[in-house]
């Protein structure tokens, strides 16, 4: 039976990261969660930091993305971000550092919390997509 697919592209200023036909695609715009599949509704929302959930054949795929803008056309889904990366591509160490020096941060109450915060949400995605 044929069953159509949904492309996604995700783009940095340095890479593309990911480009497939998938199935499915799960995220969090402005709005909240959004489950994306052939045939939505054309959307433009911007992008926080957040995970990029990729179903596709039964697999199921993560990417840690922050910040950005989330296109979606009727056949192709667009996520233009400042960063992403795929589990393969996280370095769990730098992201652990980078949770342990965010949190410090923000215990401290020194510096900017809203910074501090941004950067616990990135690392702490990162480290639920490197498991
Ligand atoms: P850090 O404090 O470790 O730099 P960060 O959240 O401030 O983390 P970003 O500004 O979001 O980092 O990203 C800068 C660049 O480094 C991006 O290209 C991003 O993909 C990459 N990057 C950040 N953290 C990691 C990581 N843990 N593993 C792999 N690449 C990472």
């Amino acid at each position: 039976m044929f069953m159509s697919k949904i492309h996604l592209d995700i783009v940095t200023p340095e890479k593309k990261v990911y480009s497939e036909d998938v199935d499915m695609i799960i995220t969090r715009a402005a709005n909240g969660d959004i489950g994306i599949m052939p045939k939505h509704a054309p959307l433009v929302s911007p992008l926080q930091a957040t995970i990029v959930r990729v179903k596709n054949d039964g697999q199921e795929e993560e990417i840690a993305v922050s910040g950005g803008f989330l296109e979606v056309r009727p056949d192709q889904v667009t996520i233009l971000a400042e960063s992403a990366e795929t589990a393969s591509e996280i370095d769990k160490n730098r992201a652990l550092q980078a949770k342990e020096r965010a949190e410090k941060r923000i215990h401290s109450a020194e510096g900017d919390l809203i910074r501090a915060e941004a950067a616990l949400l990135r690392s702490m995605n990162r480290l639920r997509v490197a498991k």
